[in-house]
């Protein structure tokens, strides 16, 4: 257990300091065995649609922000909200959840 231990903490400071992570650095079956972590890892890298938000449409209820998963809706000054693509997954629950369908899906395109 105290090997498996060191061994989360070394892909943790790799996943801090390098910008390429390989298979290796992972846990078997991708699991996450240290809570609050997810904000170290670039999951945006996984993501296939990323929401868009429409100001015009929302009313700043900020139920996106309560049940995005990664925690990458971020509230602004404004009252408004903005999606982190650093983390956001593209899973689509805010656009799901949004009572005012003020955020809408769309499929990433390769660069
Ligand atoms: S859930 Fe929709 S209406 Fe509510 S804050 Fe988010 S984008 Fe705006
Ligand atoms: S698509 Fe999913 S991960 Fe991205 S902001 Fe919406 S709820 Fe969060």
């Amino acid at each position: 257990m105290a090997t498996k231990a060191r061994k989360t903490k070394a892909a943790v400071k790799k996943l801090r300091t390098a910008s390429e992570v390989t298979w290796r650095d992972m846990e078997v079956g991708g699991i996450l065995t240290d809570a609050g972590s997810a904000a170290l890892r670039r999951t945006g890298d996984w993501r296939s649609e990323r929401p868009i938000l429409d100001k015009e449409k929302c009313n700043k209820c900020g139920l996106c922000w309560l049940y995005c998963p990664d925690a990458a809706v971020d509230a602004c000054e404004d009252g408004y909200y903005e999606v982190n693509l650093y983390s956001c997954k593209g899973c689509g629950i805010c656009a799901e959840i949004c009572p005012k369908e003020a955020i809408t899906m769309i499929e990433e395109e390769e660069e």
